[in-house]
């Protein structure tokens, strides 16, 4: 009876998607799986800049106006 209390107030540790610390994975964490709200937003952060960029090159290159005027 004792392993299971023990086993139920135990808390699961996850390692942070972000730096890779061990994070509790319990209720007590909001920011599960990551260690800390720091964290999470990062990751966030992180997917959406990703995002941004990829957008802004792929627009970038096809807005790029033609150097050379056109020669009649
Ligand atoms: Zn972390």
């Amino acid at each position: 009876m004792k392993n299971s209390q023990k086993a139920a107030s135990a808390a699961k540790f996850v390692g942070c998607p972000t730096c890779g610390k061990p994070a509790a994975y319990s209720q007590d964490n909001p920011y599960r799986p990551f260690c800390s709200e720091r964290c999470k937003l990062v990751d966030l952060g992180a997917w959406a800049n990703e995002n941004y960029r990829v957008e802004v090159k792929e627009a970038d290159e096809n807005s790029i106006p033609s150097e050379s005027p056109p020669e009649s």
